[in-house]
This record gives C-alpha cells, structure tokens and sequence, in this order.
C-alpha cells in the first residue's frame, strides 16, 4: 500500500546521475524538478571541468536500457577490448577483458552522454532549470535557495525532498551535515591527474588501436589514454603529488617532455601539445568520500559522487552512480514513504558502494605496477583456465564487477577468495604445468558458491 507519499521531487544536480534519475523518475510519473548550477549545454556546450571521456559497462548500461537511453549512447561510444599494456622497451601487448566482443567496455564522452540524458530527461516530463547553484536549505520550512552565478540573483523554492546528486563537493551534504552528523571522511590518494590529448593522423585516423584502454604502467605511476569516437585520445597521467617524479617535481612543460621522453617514449610524438596542455589543464585531485549517512529523514538523500566519490581506477563512478538511480527510483515507488525509501535505499547500496570503493582503491596498485608482472600474469593465465573449467563459480573479480550486475559486495568478498586460491596455487611457481588440478578443483567448489544466473 503507498501512503504518504508525495508527487513531487526536486534534484539537485543535472550531471550524469542528476540526469538519469529525473528520466527513470519522470518516465513512473512523478513530477521533477532538477536544479544545475551550470548552464545548458545543449545551448552553450559542455562545460566539462572534469575527465572528458568515461568507461561505460554493463551496471551502467543496464541503467540506461531502463531509461531507453542505452541506443543513443552506444551510438557514439567507441569498444574498448583490453587493456593495451605498453612497457617500458616499447612491446605492447593486448590483455582482454573478457571471454569476446559480449564483454567489453564503451569508451564514451561525458558531455555527449550528459547531452543524451538531459534530453531523455525533459522528453520523460521532467523539468530542467539551469545557472541555479543550491546554496543553501532550510530544512525546517523546506526552501531551497539557488543563486544564479551569472548576476548573482537568489530565488527559493519549496520543496517536498531534495535528492542529492550533485557530485563530490555536494553542496546538499553540506546543508545536510549542518542538521545531523553525517559522519563524513574524505580520504585524498596523495596522487593527482593531467589530461593531455593524442590527436587523430593526418588521414583523419585514430593513431594507436582504438578498441583499447592503453595503460602505460610505471611503478608508482601510470599514463591511460581511452578513445573519443572523433578519432582523438584522451591520455591521463596520473602522477603522485610529493617525491620524485611527481607534480612537485614535474612542474614545466620542459619537465614533462623529459619525463614523456624518459618513461613514456613511444607514446611522446603521438601528443603534439604535451607542454600547452600540461601547464593549461588543470591538475585534478583524487580521493574517496566515506559518509556514516546518506539521508535525513524524508527530507533528504544522496546519490553518486555526492555519496561515495571513488578513485577512477575501476571505472565504476558513474557506473555506481547509475546503479543508485535504479535502486532509488525501485525503493520510491515500492516504500510506504519517503524516508522509508531512503532508508531502505542507503541499507542496499552503502555496502556496495564500500566495496566498489575498496576494489578501486586496489586497482590503482594493480595497474601502475602489477599489469606487466611474471607472477601477475601467470595468476592471471591461471584465472582464465578456472573461468574456463568452473564457468558458474569462478568468475574473474574484474567481469564480476564490469560484465555482471551482482551487488559489488559480493564481487568483493568471492574477489578475495578467488585471489587466495590463485595466489596458494601459483606460490613458487613459474608455470601452470604441475598445478594439482584435483585439489584446485575440489577448492574451488567448497569455496565459491555457484552463482545465480543475471536476466
Ligand atoms: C579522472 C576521472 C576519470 C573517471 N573515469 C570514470 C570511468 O571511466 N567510468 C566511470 O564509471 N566513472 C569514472 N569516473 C567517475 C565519474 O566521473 C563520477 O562517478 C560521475 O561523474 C558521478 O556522477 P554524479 O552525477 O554523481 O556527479 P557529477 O558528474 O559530478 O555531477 C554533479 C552535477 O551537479 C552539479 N552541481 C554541483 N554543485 C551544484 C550545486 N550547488 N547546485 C546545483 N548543481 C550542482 C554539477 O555542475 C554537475 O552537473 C571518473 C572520474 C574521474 C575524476
């Protein structure tokens, strides 16, 4: 039975799950207002400020199919197979990500992607207003204050309940924590970002292998480059922020061509602007966003980057992000309440925000220094013949977490028994010849459940 329940919710925050939650929301008939502290940029273009391109997989997907928004999107996104490690001698070597082409990642451009939802957004209903930064709540009349940023201008609304999805500085939060403990902790990676860009060949062409996420691993550093579907790169270095090399010691345009010269030589003449872009792009920061409470009452709630911002090393930010729309817009319509839902929708996804959050965390290390390692890649030799032998119970973490929609926590937890077992069977070992099959195999079935087929 549905009681108390209003018609009426106001989003704060038109980005990628801003967007994406005002179309699920619109499309079940609920009437929404979203609030943007940017301009439209349909109209204006894409303000961006963050990374520009994004990796797309199959949580996310899943969310934009229910949303009727996957076609669009897949339009324009470009297949990423693998990982294209590029060592330090130059030999590049592809490692997939999946069994075939049904399991592969979508390189997409966050300003086309924000420009489709926004679209499915207003066509689902729902009521766009733009250049209105939150600034401040008064939860006890329910009225938000927006400024326009372009002549400084206030207005209020009255609102039923706000829905947080406004990204890793929320604003919301704020004005939330100011009511209640929100028992929030900001943990910084002490590593940050550049992004530089490798531009198509004089014939119009993509100048390195365009199905492809390349990795340029270095220890305690690392260069990626994903595919834009206009035939460019967009190169993330990803650099400490003290020691040597880092962004205190690489502070030039002359640094970073050195450093280019030096660790990432083969990808140096493919960046023509390295030293522009390097002293122009800004430098972003990392961290993660630990918060004891994402809701006040029936007043509040938080989702995506406002909840639980990660380090990009998964590529699952805004994958998560989408997952909270479908989950938040499940529990709207099946709790008795709002604050029952919001309730019902932290206790489902907090854990698995954890986890995701914990797995990024660990991917970092993976990728800067263990993608070109000999035990690595016989762990990971040893991985695909499991996969192989026990399809329904040892799934690699990475497809669980990127190919299947299982809730991360448990990708998490059937991650470490998998790595244990991997790392007992390989200890010592420099090949997979004299592995103990039978004892591999019965492990394998004591410890993993099988796992229940996704629809
Ligand atoms: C370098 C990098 C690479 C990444 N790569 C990937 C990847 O490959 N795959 C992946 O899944 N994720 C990736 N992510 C994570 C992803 O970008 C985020 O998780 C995702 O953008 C979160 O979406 P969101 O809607 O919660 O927040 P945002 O996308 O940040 O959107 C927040 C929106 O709220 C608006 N806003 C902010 N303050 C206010 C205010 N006061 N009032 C009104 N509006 C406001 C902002 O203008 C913005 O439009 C990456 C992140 C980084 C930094």
């Amino acid at each position: 039975m549905i009681i108390d329940k209003p018609d009426k919710l106001t989003i704060i925050g038109a980005g990628l799950a801003g967007a994406l939650l005002a179309t699920l929301l619109a499309r079940r008939g609920w009437q929404i207002d979203v609030y943007e502290r940017r301009g439209d940029p349909r109209v204006q273009g894409y303000a961006g400020g963050r990374s520009i391109n994004l990796a797309l997989a199959e949580r996310g997907l899943h969310a934009l199919r229910s949303a009727g928004a996957a076609d669009a999107v897949l339009d324009k996104a470009v297949m990423m197979r693998g990982r294209m490690v590029h060592f330090s001698d130059g030999a590049q070597q592809l490692q997939r990500y999946g069994r075939d082409d049904s399991e592969v990642i979508w390189s997409v451009s966050r300003g086309e992607l924000n420009i489709v939802l926004l679209d499915a957004a207003e066509a689902a209903g729902a009521q766009l207003h733009f250049d209105r930064r939150l600034d401040d709540v008064d939860f006890d009349t329910r009225k938000a204050h927006f400024v326009d940023d372009r002549d400084g201008s206030r207005r209020a609304h009255a609102f039923t309940a706000l829905l947080g999805a406004d990204g890793a500085g929320s604003a919301l939060r704020g004005q939330m924590a100011e009511h209640a403990d929100l028992g929030e902790r900001f943990e910084s990676l002490g590593h940050s970002y550049k992004e530089l860009e490798i531009p198509p060949t004089v014939d119009g062409d993509f100048s390195i292998e365009p199905n492809a996420l390349h990795i340029w691993p270095r220890g305690s550093y690392m260069c990626i480059a994903l595919p834009n579907d206009e035939r460019t790169f967009t190169v993330t270095l990803f650099l400490p922020n003290e020691g040597d090399p880092s962004f205190a010691t690489i502070r030039s345009g002359a640094d970073a061509r050195a450093l280019f010269a030096r660790d990432f030589a083969d990808a140096l003449p493919l960046i023509p602007a390295l030293e522009h872009d390097y002293v122009h792009n800004p430098t972003g920061t990392l961290a993660t966003l630990y918060l004891e409470r994402w809701h006040l009452d029936a007043r509040a709630v938080l989702l995506g980057d406002a909840a639980h911002a990660m380090v990009p090393f998964h590529g699952q930010g805004m994958n998560c992000a989408f997952e909270d729309c479908v989950a938040l817009a499940g529990h709207l319509e099946a709790g008795a309440d709002l604050a029952q839902a919001f309730a019902a929708f932290e206790a489902e996804r907090r854990p698995n925000a954890q986890a995701i959050q914990a797995m990024a965390l660990e991917n970092y290390l993976e990728m800067r220094a263990r993608v070109d390692d000999a035990d690595y890649l016989l762990q990971r030799s040893l991985e695909r013949q499991l996969a192989e032998r026990h399809p329904q119970r040892f799934v690699p973490r990475y497809a669980m977490v990127t190919f299947r929609r299982m809730p991360y926590a448990t990708a998490f937890e059937r991650g470490n028994v998998q790595r244990e077992l991997l790392v007992d069977a390989t200890r010592g070992r420099e090949s997979l010849d004299d592995i103990d099959w039978a004892w591999l195999d019965a492990e394998v079935e004591r410890r993993l459940p099988t796992l229940p087929e996704e629809t």
